[in-house]
C-alpha cells in the first residue's frame, strides 16, 4: 500500500473561520487507536453535513478528518478482537466529532468501537445502511420494545424522503405495519410508496403551532424532524402510544406540552446510535440484515466517489438529498 492516502480535513483560522480540503496523509497523521482499517466505503449523513459545511459545532477537535461511519478491512491490529483481513463496520464513538473519522481512505480506531460486517454484506451495503439506517433500526427496536406492534394500529415516519426516514419506511412496511409517511417532497411520492409506504401526508400538515391533543392519528412513530412537526406528532398520538424520537432536521426545540403523556399514556423515546452499547449494535445490525429487503436499500441509496462527499454534505443540509448517499472509496 501506497505510504500516502487521499483525506478531506477541516480546519480553523485564528478567526475561527472553517475550511475544508482534500489532502494527503500517512498513517503518522492518524490519531490513537489499536486497529487501524482500510476504508472501503462511508457515507454523508445529516450530521456529516452539518460537520463539513459547519452549520452546527460537530467537530469538536481542530483539525478534523470528518466522517462518523465506514465500512473497510482491518490492516493491522494491537485488539483481541480483530485480525488482519477481517471485515469491519464503525458507527459514531465520536469518531468525526473529535477523533479522525471516516473521510480517509485509513482510519485508526479503537477496536471496541468496531462491529463486525453482517455474513452477505457488502461494504457498501452497509454504508447504504449506515448511521441513519442503523438509526431507523434502532428506533424501531424502540417502538418494538414499548409494545407498539403492527396490531396496535398505524406508524408516522417524519423526515420520510431522508436517510433515517427511507430506511424506517422499508423497515416498518417489511413488518407488517401500515406506515404513513410525511414529506416536505411531493415529488418523492412515488419513491416512498416502493419502499412500503401506504399513505403520504404532507410536511405542512405538521409544521403549525401543536395542539395540547389533536385527533388520534397513529400508534406510534420514528420522528427524524424534532421541533413542531414532533410536537404535532405527539399531540396526534393514540392513547398508550409511542414515538422515537431520533433527529433535528427541523429544529432542535420542541414547543409541545406534556399533555399527550398525562393524558393520553404516550411515550417519547429517545435515540442515541453515537454512544449506543455494543449488545445494542449487534443486535441492530443483526435486525438489518434479517428485517431490511436489500432490493429496497439498492433503490433508496445513491452511489458517489470520495471526490463527490463535499457537494454532497452541502446537499443533505440543505434537504436535497433523497434516501441514502454511499461513497465508494
Ligand atoms: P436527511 O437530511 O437525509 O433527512 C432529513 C429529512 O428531514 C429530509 O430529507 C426532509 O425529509 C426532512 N426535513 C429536512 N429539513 C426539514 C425541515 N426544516 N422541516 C421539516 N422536515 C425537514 O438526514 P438523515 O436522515 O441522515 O438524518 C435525519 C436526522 O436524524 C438528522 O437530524 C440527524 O442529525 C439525525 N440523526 C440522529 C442520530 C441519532 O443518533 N439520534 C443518528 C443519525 C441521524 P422530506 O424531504 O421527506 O420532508
Amino acid at each position: 500500500m501506497p505510504d500516502t492516502f487521499k483525506a478531506i480535513l477541516v480546519s480553523r483560522d485564528e478567526d475561527k473561520k472553517q475550511s475544508v480540503t482534500i489532502t494527503e496523509l500517512t498513517e503518522a497523521d492518524l490519531m490513537e487507536g489499536d486497529v487501524t482499517v482500510a476504508v472501503e466505503a462511508t457515507t454523508v449523513n445529516y450530521k456529516d453535513g452539518l460537520a463539513i459545511t459547519g452549520k452546527a459545532p460537530v467537530v469538536r477537535r481542530w483539525p478534523l478528518v470528518p466522517g462518523i461511519d465506514f465500512a473497510g478491512t482491518v490492516l493491522s491490529s494491537d485488539h483481541v478482537d480483530w485480525r488482519k483481513g477481517d471485515r469491519v463496520i464503525l458507527n459514531g464513538w465520536g469518531v468525526g466529532e473529535t477523533h479522525y473519522g471516516a473521510y480517509a481512505e485509513r482510519a485508526r480506531v479503537k477496536g471496541d468501537w468496531l462491529v463486525p460486517l453482517p455474513e452477505g454484506m457488502s461494504a457498501h451495503d452497509a454504508m447504504a445502511v449506515g448511521t441513519a439506517g442503523y438509526t431507523a433500526m434502532l428506533s424501531v427496536m424502540a417502538l418494538e420494545r414499548h409494545g407498539i406492534v403492527p396490531q396496535r394500529g398505524p406508524v408516522i415516519v417524519t423526515g420520510a424522503a431522508g436517510g433515517v426516514g427511507s430506511v424506517a419506511v422499508a423497515i416498518l412496511s417489511k413488518l407488517g405495519y401500515h406506515v404513513i409517511a410525511s414529506t416536505g417532497r411531493p415529488s418523492q411520492e412515488t419513491y416512498l410508496r416502493d419502499l412500503g409506504a401506504a399513505e403520504i401526508i404532507a410536511r405542512d400538515e405538521l409544521t403549525g403551532p401543536a395542539k395540547p391533543l389533536a385527533k388520534e392519528r397513529w400508534a406510534g412513530g420514528v420522528d427524524a424532524v424534532g421541533s413542531t412537526t414532533l410536537a404535532n406528532v405527539l399531540s396526534m398520538t393514540a392513547y398508550g402510544g409511542a414515538i422515537a424520537a431520533c433527529g433535528l432536521a427541523g429544529g432542535m426545540d420542541l414547543p409541545s406540552s406534556v399533555a399527550p403523556f398525562i393524558l393520553r399514556g404516550v411515550s417519547l423515546l429517545g435515540i442515541d446510535s453515537v454512544m449506543a452499547p455494543k449488545d445494542v449494535r449487534l443486535e441492530a445490525w443483526r435486525r438489518i440484515g434479517r428485517d431490511l429487503d436489500l432490493t429496497k436499500l439498492k433503490a433508496l441509496s445513491t452511489t458517489i466517489g470520495f471526490d463527490g462527499i463535499i457537494a454532497a454534505a452541502t446537499d443533505i443540509v440543505d434537504g436535497k438529498i433523497r434516501g441514502r448517499v454511499v461513497v465508494d472509496m
